[in-house]
């Protein structure tokens, strides 16, 4: 993704084609850059040959995760709705792995149904849940225990999972006590340890602290586990300022750990895959002059895009066209949602912008679409997936008539 004789292009496809073609918003991803990201995450992990699980909430369009698929990647779901669009897209149901601390009982019905390589619990409760369900079908299941390792991730406290005070995993004094129950249970089969300390994670330390509690509670509880899930939350270069995850001493740490731990590694990459893959068009729709600042009322929203209301996140926004002009401007990027927090960013020294000229919103291709809501009654935008200079339409514009 870069300029084109000023013109931001993707791949090969200048964007002023897409928006003389479609109506705004509109998500835009490169086929290509999610290959890519693919590759280079295997990669960086190809000593241990680790199973990719894509973490289907960053992003479940259908033909998204059919690409992925493509790609040889798992899936990591949190609902039915997700696990049914994994096996959709064509994801080997020995290749999907469940999470969520709220699975209900009919969810895990059709999980254990289905087969999946591995449902990780949350609780003592759901565990007892899941082995009623396997009684009354007098079957084995497979599962997982999510452990909370209480670990900061030193990430936005709204995406971080891994402390004590998170509800997410058991705490390491409940995980013995069901370790010990589950080994008694004719219905259970215990195998994999699972951690998930949090988002946009960009410093490695958290996560040596994660795999030392690992350690820990392996050489505690002396118990062969055959997958050891280390779930997701690498960061992307969100701002440009090459603040970049260090994949290679992460690599190392994690070899490491293997050479005490005869184990599959179990990775459920989200944001790190489909991050940076997609790019949000907004057109300007007014511009309000302001004593300090002008807002610019773009027509993306918080519906269309939530992270920045939701987390404060922040996505760096550059003009469609550049122009060589000199002038340069301090912007409030709004949407027209009534909510003050529909905002997207404030920034200085942009280009100076006029009335139905077009914007791009970076890096939106995890938790972007599959965030979006019809607040306010707006249809959620379309989505389509660029490879060369081919435009394929992965989601059509939603109706109002569908949504009324
Ligand atoms: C959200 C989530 C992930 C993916 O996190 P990313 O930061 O997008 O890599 C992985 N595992 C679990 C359990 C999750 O909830």
């Amino acid at each position: 993704m870069k300029y084109n004789k000023n013109i931001f292009t993707v791949d090969k496809c200048k964007l002023n084609k897409v928006v003389k073609k479609f109506e705004t918003p509109i998500f835009c991803y490169s086929e290509k850059k999610i290959t890519e990201n693919i590759i280079n995450f295997r990669n960086n992990f190809k000593s241990f040959s680790p199973v990719i699980c894509f973490s289907t909430k960053s992003n479940c369009n259908l033909e998204i995760l059919k690409l992925i698929k493509r790609n040889g990647l798992g899936a990591d779901v949190v609902s039915k709705g997700e696990l049914m669009i994994a096996l959709k897209a064509g994801i080997n149901s020995k290749k999907i792995v469940f999470s969520g601390v709220g699975k209900t009982r009919s969810e895990l019905i059709y999980a254990i149904e289905k087969n999946i390589l591995l449902i990780n619990s949350e609780s003592k409760s759901e565990i007892l849940e899941i082995e009623s369900i396997a009684k009354s079908k007098n079957k084995k299941v497979d599962i997982g225990i999510r452990l909370n390792p209480n670990t900061d991730a030193k990430t936005l406290k709204q995406i971080s999972t891994g402390k004590k005070e998170n509800k997410f995993g058991i705490n390491e004094k409940t995980f013995i006590e069901v370790l010990e129950y589950i080994k008694s249970s004719k219905f259970l089969n215990l195998k994999c340890l699972s951690v998930h300390i949090g988002s946009q994670i960009l410093d490695h330390k958290p996560y040596q602290k994660m795999l030392n509690v690992l350690q820990k509670l392996i050489k505690k509880i002396d118990y062969n586990f055959e997958y050891i899930d280390l779930g997701g939350g690498m960061g992307i270069d969100y701002n440009k300022d090459n603040k970049k995850f260090n994949y290679k001493k992460y690599n190392q740490m994690i070899k490491k750990f293997l050479k005490k731990n005869k184990t599959k590694i179990i990775f459920e990459p989200g944001r790190s895959i489909i991050g940076d893959t997609a790019i949000l068009i907004s057109k300007v729709i007014y511009i309000k002059e302001n004593s300090k600042k002008d807002f610019i009322i773009v027509d993306a929203a918080m519906n269309d895009l939530m992270r920045p209301a939701l987390y404060g996140a922040k996505h760096r926004i550059v003009p469609l066209k550049k122009t060589n002009k000199k002038t340069k401007k301090t912007y409030d990027f709004v949407g027209p949602i009534c909510e003050t927090t529909d905002k997207f960013l404030t920034t200085n020294k942009f280009q100076k912008l006029n009335e139905k000229d077009y914007i791009i919103i970076c890096d939106v291709g995890a938790y972007g679409s599959s965030l979006s809501s019809n607040y306010n009654i707006r249809p959620k935008p379309a989505e389509i997936l660029i490879r060369g200079s081919k435009i394929n339409v992965i989601k059509k514009r939603q109706k109002l008539k569908d949504i009324i």
